[in-house]
């Protein structure tokens, strides 16, 4: 099975290529020369199928299924901000951690230590079978500071459910086991089996 990445951050397409080592995974930029994607969406569902679907319309090999991955942090107390918008929190230019302290920032001044926040993952898959999304998340809570330097993008304010680490002080096994990501991938996974 030929699975083509909606993406093409190195990053992404490694942690996916791990995960499906059974499996041929592409960057749709190996397979067609790049182009922008608006992610004018209004949920991370529709994000992931824009992704996904942009990208499968251009293929040749309409045999080849196309997965995308839309996700970022929401936190309640805040009306759910910084949601889909979390890699352009402080703007489209900035850069993870000026989306982070403008997070930690935001936090501090409500005079908030730690609150409930959680991350979510959508992975859209389109292929010649039609179009598909699952959905994983992560609990925890954000603090108003950062710790760490473990992950990426918000990782280093937030606590996963159950411990009193953040994902940037504690070892990346803790994501691989039960991040949002991780989770939706296991539901792709199985999805998958059923679209051969
Ligand atoms: P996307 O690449 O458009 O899906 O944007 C995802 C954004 O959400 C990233 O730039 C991060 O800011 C945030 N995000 C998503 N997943 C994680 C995670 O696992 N850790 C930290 N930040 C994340």
């Amino acid at each position: 099975m030929k699975i083509v990445l909606a993406t093409s951050n190195q990053g992404k397409v490694k942690e996916f290529r791990a995960w499906m080592s059974e499996c041929e995974v592409v960057s749709f930029s190996d397979v067609m020369s790049s182009f922008e994607i608006e992610e004018n969406g209004t949920t991370f569902k529709e994000n992931a199928l824009i992704k996904a679907r942009a990208v499968f319309d251009r293929l040749e090999d309409k045999s080849s299924i196309v997965l995308s991955d839309d996700s970022g942090i929401s936190v309640p107390l805040l009306g759910g901000i910084p949601g889909i918008y979390s890699a352009r929190y402080a703007g489209v230019k900035a850069s993870a951690k000026d989306n982070l302290y403008k997070l930690i920032d935001t936090l501090k001044e409500k005079g908030v230590e730690k609150t409930p926040a959680f991350y979510t993952a959508a992975i859209g898959i389109v292929c010649a079978k039609g179009e598909f999304c699952v959905h994983g998340w992560m609990h925890g809570e954000a603090i108003a500071q950062a710790r760490g330097e473990n992950g990426f993008g918000y990782d280093p304010m937030f606590m996963p459910l159950g411990y009193t680490k953040t994902l940037g002080e504690l070892d990346e096994s803790v994501k691989k086991a039960f991040s949002h990501r991780a989770c939706a991938l296991n539901l792709a996974r199985i999805l998958l089996k059923s679209l051969k």
